[in-house]
């Protein structure tokens, strides 16, 4: 993006005095506790880094007490996707101090393709993850205090994209994303093996990111109160995953592993194998990762799982002889087995 002179806003009213104008009660359904308090935004967008001159995607902006922020901390333009369209008068008392700088999207972010409103001059550069030293190269950053409900989700959608280089990720980006969560699913992103707060969400985030907690809000900064303390979290895409995986294997194996967490590996990786040919299976795994049958999950490093998803990937994809591939009800007389939809029955000959 060419160079935009940092901003100088006109005075403008308030976020809160914009909530109180609009008469705007924060509303229940879509969770909205706002971030007011300047000092509180001013926070957030440190939070985030530099973004001179940057092209900001922030997502769920109220009214907008953040967005301001962003442009008085330097932001070159700021596309803000809200859904509550009751906040668009609020929005557009901003939009209109700033010129063309900010583009106002109504729609629900889960279902919405946020590279569409990345401009052209940013998508024609095209950068290169292999030479992109710093993700402070990045010309886009995506930001948002949303719902805590909300939050994963979309993390877990960006993550895939991340994964696959697609999306808002396919320009050749590391695009940093600073987003609040509560601060307990938060310690949960960032755990390092042996706490108790390891689990899927560690190794599938920090696979592919890096992960810190930049700031912790008690939940009285916001309006209304949260009731638990807020984290605000920076993930930054890795140049190269710690391990090179898919997305849908690393979580298949992670989810086995922590859906009953005091288990040993022996008995949770079992869970991913057919009956038939389950001890068998998870003897290989573990012994090909050179895992002992009552390791805990807990221990296990990212290149630990990612190696195991590698493992069981190979184990899977290995063709299975026909034996174990019968219905178990068929017995020597009467072979019984299944062809695409077709099952084909072999009549014993006298
Ligand atoms: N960022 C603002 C602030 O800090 O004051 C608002 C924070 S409030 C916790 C979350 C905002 O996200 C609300 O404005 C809400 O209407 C909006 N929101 C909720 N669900 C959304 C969704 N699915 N897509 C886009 N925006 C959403």
């Amino acid at each position: 993006m060419g160079y935009i002179p940092k901003i100088i806003l006109p005075p403008t009213p308030s976020a809160a005095d914009l909530l109180r104008t609009y008469k705007l009660p924060a509303l229940r359904r879509f969770a909205q506790n706002f971030l007011l308090d300047p000092r509180a935004t001013s926070k957030f967008v440190a939070c985030a880094g530099n973004i001179e001159n940057k092209f900001v995607i922030e997502v769920g902006p109220g009214p907008g007490g953040i967005t301001r922020k962003l442009f008085e901390h330097g932001a070159g333009k700021v596309a803000a996707i809200e859904k509550d369209i009751r906040l668009f008068p609020a929005l557009q008392t901003l939009a209109n101090a700033v010129d063309s700088r900010l583009r106002l999207y109504l729609g629900d972010i889960l279902d919405f393709t946020i590279e569409s409103v990345i401009p052209e001059e940013i998508t024609n550069q095209h950068g290169s993850w292999e030479s992109d030293e710093s993700s402070s190269s990045s010309p886009i950053h995506l930001v948002g205090n949303l719902p805590f409900n909300i939050a994963i989700p979309l993390l877990i959608r960006w993550l895939k994209q991340v994964s696959t280089q697609s999306g808002p990720f396919s320009y050749g980006y590391r695009i940093p994303i600073t987003i609040c969560m509560q601060e307990a699913v938060a310690g949960r992103i960032v755990s390092d093996a042996l706490l108790h707060q390891r689990g899927r969400l560690s190794i599938i985030f920090q696979n592919w990111f890096d992960c810190r907690i930049k700031h912790v809000f008690s939940g009285r900064a916001f309006v209304p109160a949260a009731n638990v303390n807020v984290a605000v979290m920076q993930l930054i895409p890795l140049k190269r995953p710690t391990v090179d995986v898919t997305f849908d294997l690393l979580d298949k194996v992670t989810r086995a592993a922590f859906h009953t967490r005091n288990k040993k590996m022996s008995i949770t990786m079992a869970s991913l194998f057919p009956e038939e040919t389950r001890e068998e299976n998870t003897k290989e795994l573990l012994g090909r990762a050179h895992l002992k049958s009552d390791t805990m999950c807990l221990a296990l490093s990212v290149e630990e799982f990612g190696q195991l998803a590698q493992i069981y990937a190979d184990i899977i994809s290995r063709p299975r002889p026909i034996h174990e591939q019968l219905d178990r009800k068929i017995n020597t007389e009467e072979l019984t087995f299944k062809l695409g939809e077709t099952y084909v029955r072999t009549e014993k000959k006298d």
